[in-house]
C-alpha cells in the first residue's frame, strides 16, 4: 500500500515549462505532536523529514498546502479508547487550566521548530477548534452504517468496515491476525468488536475537556481530529498524508477507515512515514525513559551526552539519514555531523569571493542534475548531501587556485548552493556575521535601558557587567546610551 514517491523529474521538463502547466496544488497532512510536554529529539526528525519534503516541494513550484494538527484533546494514555486525557492529567499534576497545558507546550513546540529552522505549516489547526466537524464527522460513520453507539460512546465498527473494506490496507497485515493479537482490556465490554475503536467517548463526571454532543457530553477520540481537519482544508482527497511510522497500525489505519466510511475514499494517495530516532537501537520515546530535548542536546546537559552541538549541526545529522531509515543517535555520529557540517560551511562562505575565470575546467550543470535526481527519489537527502559535498570540493579548489571555474559555472555552483543547501536543506551559517554585530549589540543596549527605566536596576548591571567582560562599553548620556568597543 505505502507508495514510494517520485516527484516530478526536472531532468525531463525545465521549471518553466513545470510552472507553465500552472503551478499544481499539493495538500500535505502530517500528525502533529499532542501538546502535554516538550518535544523530544524523535519528534524533531519526524518534523524535519517534513520540512524538507515542503520547502522542496515549493521549490518545484507546487502550491503546496501543509497542514499540521496541534493534538490538545482526545489523546488518551495508551492506545485504548479509555484512560485519561495525557493533556487533562498534566493540567491536574500542575494545578493549571488544561488550556494553560497547551498553550505552554505549543509555545514550545514552535519555538523548537523555529530553531531548527523548519518552515511554518500553512494551517495549524487544533482539535479543540474542530469539535463540530468532528461531530459531523461521527454522524456521517454512523449514517454509513460503519458505527453504532453504546450509553453516550460512539465505535466504529471495524469487522462490519473489513466485511466491505480491506481495514489492514496500511499495515498489510489482515483482520483474523489482528484479532488473534490483540488482549481483550479491560473496561471495554460494551464494545461489539475487540478492534472497535471509539470516534466519540462518554465523558466521566471528573473528565475535564469535554462538550456537549448529541450523544450526551463527551469528547472525540483521537484519530477522528486528523481525518475531520485534513477533510475540512485538504478535501476527501489529497496527496500526502504523513506522521512517524509508529502511527501506521493504529492511527492512519483508523484515519483511513473512518474517511472511507464517511467519505468514500482512501483520504490520501501517498502515505508517507518517517523512520525513528533510536538510541542504542531503540526507538527514542518519553515512555522509554532514553528521550532527551533538544535543549540538553544544545547544551550537552544530559548524562547521554559528551557535548552540545548547535541546532544545523543537529539538522544536518538528520538529513544525513534517508527518512526511511532508522537514525541511531551516538556522540561519534554527532561528532561526525559536526566536522562535515563546518566543512560545508567553510567552502559556502568562500563561495562569493571565488574569480572566475576566461576557460573552466569544470561544469556545473551535470551536478545540479544529480541533485535534482536525488530528491526526486523519494527525497534521498543523503544522496544529495554527498552531490553538495562534490560542490564545496569544487569551491575548495576553485578557491586554492587548483582548478579553472568560467563565468557561467561559477554563477551555477552558487546557484546550487542556494537552492539545495539553503532553500531545500534549510541549513545556514550559524556563525554571526561580523556586519550583523552592531544590530545585536543595539538590541541589548535597548533591553538594558528598558531595564533602567522599570528601575530593575540588578538586571540593568548585569547587562553592562556582562557586555564589559566580553569587551564592550556602555556610555549613558541625556541623548541615551552608546556602546563602544574597549
Ligand atoms: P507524538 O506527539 O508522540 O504523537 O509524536 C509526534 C510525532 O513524532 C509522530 O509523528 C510520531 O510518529 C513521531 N515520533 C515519535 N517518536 C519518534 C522517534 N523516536 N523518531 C522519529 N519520530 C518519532
Ligand atoms: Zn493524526
Amino acid at each position: 500500500m505505502e507508495q514510494r514517491l517520485f516527484v516530478y523529474n526536472t531532468l525531463t521538463r525545465t521549471k518553466e515549462e513545470f510552472k507553465a502547466l500552472n503551478a499544481p496544488h499539493v495538500g500535505m497532512y502530517v500528525c502533529g505532536p499532542t501538546v502535554y510536554s516538550d518535544v523530544h529529539l524523535g519528534n524533531c526528525r519526524t518534523y524535519i523529514s517534513f520540512d524538507l519534503m515542503f520547502r522542496y516541494l515549493t521549490h518545484l513550484g507546487y502550491k503546496v498546502r501543509y497542514v499540521r494538527n496541534i493534538t490538545d484533546a482526545g489523546h488518551l494514555e495508551g492506545d485504548a479508547d479509555t484512560g485519561e486525557d495525557k493533556i487533562a492529567k498534566k493540567a491536574k499534576l500542575a494545578q493549571l487550566e488544561p488550556m494553560e497545558i497547551v498553550q505552554q507546550y505549543t509555545l514550545g513546540f514552535r519555538e523548537m521548530m523555529q530553531i531548527f529552522n523548519t518552515w511554518p505549516p500553512s494551517i495549524e489547526p487544533t482539535a479543540t477548534g474542530h469539535i463540530i466537524e468532528q461531530i459531523e464527522m461521527v454522524k456521517c460513520i454512523l449514517q454509513a452504517g460503519y458505527a453504532y453507539e453504546v450509553d453516550g460512546t460512539v465505535y466504529f465498527d471495524v469487522e462490519k468496515y473489513n466485511n466491505r473494506q480491506d481495514y489492514g490496507i496500511l499495515s498489510g497485515r489482515k483482520l483474523d491476525d489482528l484479532l488473534t493479537n490483540t488482549r481483550t482490556l479491560g473496561g471495554q465490554d460494551e464494545k461489539q468488536g475487540r478492534l472497535d475503536f471509539a470516534l466519540w467517548i462518554k465523558a466521566r463526571p471528573e473528565h475535564l475537556m469535554k462538550w456537549p454532543s448529541p450523544w450526551g457530553t463527551g469528547f472525540p477520540g483521537w484519530h477522528l481530529e486528523c481525518s475531520a481537519m485534513s477533510q475540512k482544508y485538504l478535501g476527501d482527497h489529497f496527496d500526502i498524508h504523513g506522521g512517524g511510522l509508529d502511527l501506521i497500525p493504529t492511527h492512519h489505519t483508523n484515519e483511513i477507515a473512518q474517511s472511507v466510511a464517511c467519505c468514500g475514499t482512501n483520504p490520501a494517495t501517498y502515505w508517507i512515514h518517517t523512520n525513528m530516532l533510536t538510541v542504542n537501537g531503540q526507538k527514542m520515546s518519553k515512555s522509554l525513559g532514553n528521550s532527551f530535548l533538544p535543549e540538553e542536546l544544545f547544551t550537552g546537559n544530559n548524562t547521554i551526552l559528551q557535548k552540545g552541538y548547535s541546532p544545523m549541526t543537529v539538522r544536518f545529522f538528520m538529513l544525513q539519514a534517508h527518512y526511511r531509515s532508522t537514525l541511531d543517535f551516538s556522540n561519534e555520529a554527532m561528532e561526525a555531523s559536526e566536522k562535515g557540517f563546518k566543512r560545508l560551511m567553510n567552502a559556502y562562505s568562500l563561495l562569493n569571493g571565488l574569480k572566475a575565470s576566461s576557460t573552466t575546467e569544470v561544469e556545473v550543470q551535470p551536478l545540479i542534475d544529480r541533485c535534482y535526481e536525488a530528491l526526486n527519489d523519494d527525497f534521498n537527502s543523503p544522496v544529495l548531501i554527498a552531490e553538495v559535498f562534490e560542490a564545496t570540493r569544487i569551491i575548495n579548489s576553485v578557491h586554492d587556485n587548483k582548478l579553472k571555474i568560467d563565468e557561467t559555472n561559477l554563477l551555477l555552483l552558487k546557484e546550487l548552493m542556494q537552492h539545495f543547501v539553503t532553500d531545500i536543506l534549510g541549513l545556514k551559517n550559524e556563525q554571526i556575521e561580523s556586519n550583523e554585530l552592531p544590530a545585536v549589540l543595539d538590541f541589548i543596549t535597548n533591553l538594558r535601558s528598558e531595564a533602567k527605566q522599570n528601575r530593575d536596576y540588578a538586571t540593568s548591571d548585569k547587562i553592562r557587567n556582562g557586555l564589559q567582560q566580553i569587551g564592550f562599553q556602555l556610555k549613558d548620556s541625556k541623548e541615551g546610551t552608546t556602546w563602544s568597543k574597549i
